[in-house]
């Protein structure tokens, strides 16, 4: 029996998924795709410290398992290694979908895997495409909710600012980050599809960039660039004039933020974001300020479509959810910075340094 018709059949575990949720089991099961990353392992942390169940599916493709492993041994958690552009069978009664190799340098190189790849990559596209469908038709299988993780990237080069959730974008479809954006933009069609078609019960964030610990040393994303870079006493590689704005959200705030759209009865879009607004320069100075700062910056060439500036309204979240991001900038560096310190000091440590 094919995989596709074993789901279509009715076979397997689909009917157990259709029992009304308050005959369920109480205790909560949550997949979280992409829980062995950055922001994955966070919400993992939130979700069983408020007593769920959780699986997290994860290809190690960007994660790493340092960030779950504290979770080993705890019988609520669960760790499945898994592609998400592979079908899966599970039952549960949310389903955080993260999974997507986010970092900048990952995408830059490896453009077809965000959409689809001939090579090593086949990321991106790939994984936005076919891994946002397997866990949409997952999700309409068992009648689960789904929340996206989408991005400000579908935003483009805005030509609003900041950025409502009503504005559709300014992307360049062939761009170098066009896999990302595109990929993300796809994502998001697919998921109101299936919630206009198969009410699948949907929700929608478009994350603003996000900064914290265990973000990954060398993603290429400039908060962890500047940080490693000042902690290394290497100098700060800022791109083109650092006149381009951007706005950076503490993880905590984000994963409150998710928790709250996914509990929240609105599909969205909505916004997640820190409103507080910063040039590249600007954030160079709170780095030096923070870390070092007798620190020194070197303009680089910076990369075609870069965004001239990014800045969310959140008014809508503000209100539907009653969430707003409460770390500011200064308040959340040194946080991660302790964690880029401890894991520097090892890999130095590690290579006899
Ligand atoms: P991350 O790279 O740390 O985490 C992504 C995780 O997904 C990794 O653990 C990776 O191994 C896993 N993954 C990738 N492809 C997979 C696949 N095919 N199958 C299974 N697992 C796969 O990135 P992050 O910063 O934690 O981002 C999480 C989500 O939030 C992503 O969807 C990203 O697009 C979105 N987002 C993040 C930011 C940010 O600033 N961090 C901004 C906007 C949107
Ligand atoms: N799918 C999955 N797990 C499930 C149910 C579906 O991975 O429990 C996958 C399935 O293999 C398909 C995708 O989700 O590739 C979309 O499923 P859907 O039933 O919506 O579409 P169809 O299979 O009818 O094309
Ligand atoms: N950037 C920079 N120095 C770096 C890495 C990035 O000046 O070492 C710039 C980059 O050109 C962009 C901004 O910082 O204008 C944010 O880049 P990032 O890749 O972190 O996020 P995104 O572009 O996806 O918002």
């Amino acid at each position: 029996v094919s995989v596709a018709s074993f789901f279509k059949s009715g076979h397997g575990l689909g009917k157990v998924g259709r029992v009304p949720v308050a005959l369920r089991q109480r205790r909560l099961r949550i997949v979280v795709t992409g829980g062995a990353g950055f922001v994955g392992s966070h919400l993992v942390d939130k979700l069983i410290d408020r007593g769920n169940d959780v699986i997290v599916i994860d290809n190690f493709f960007t994660g790493r398992k340092e960030n779950v492993v504290h979770h080993f041994g705890n019988p609520r958690f669960e760790l499945i290694r898994h592609d998400v552009v592979e079908p899966i069978l599970l039952e549960v009664d949310q389903i955080y979908h993260l999974a997507c190799p986010a970092s900048p340098v990952h995408y830059k190189y490896n453009p077809v895997k965000t959409i689809i790849s001939f090579s090593m990559p086949l990321c991106l596209l790939h994984t936005n495409v076919m891994g946002t469908l397997n866990m949409l038709g997952l999700a309409k299988r068992i009648g689960a909710r789904f929340l996206l993780t989408s991005t400000s990237e579908v935003y483009g080069d805005p030509l609003e600012h900041p950025q409502k959730e009503t504005y559709w974008g300014n992307v360049n479809p062939i761009g170098e980050r066009s896999c990302y954006d595109e990929g993300k933009r796809t994502a998001e069609t697919l998921a109101m599809d299936y919630h206009r078609g198969a009410d699948v019960e949907v929700r929608i964030a478009r994350i603003f960039n996000t900064y914290g610990p265990r973000m990954c040393l060398d993603d290429g994303r400039v908060v962890s660039n500047f940080v490693a870079q000042a902690i290394r006493k290497e100098p700060l590689t800022v791109y083109g004039d650092g006149k381009q704005t951007r706005s950076f959200q503490y993880v905590s705030d984000l994963v409150d933020g998710l928790v709250a759209l996914m509990e929240g009865e609105h599909v969205g879009p909505f916004n997640l974001g820190n409103p507080g607004e910063f040039t590249m320069l600007e954030l160079a100075e709170v780095v030096k300020e923070t870390i070092d700062s007798s620190a020194t910056i070197e303009f680089k060439p910076n990369t075609a479509d870069d965004p001239h500036k990014r800045k969310p309204d959140i008014s809508k979240a503000k209100e539907l959810l009653n969430w707003e991001p409460k770390i500011p900038l200064r308040e959340g560096l040194p946080l991660m910075v302790r964690d880029f310190r401890n894991r520097i000091l090892n890999e130095d440590e590690g290579k006899g340094l």
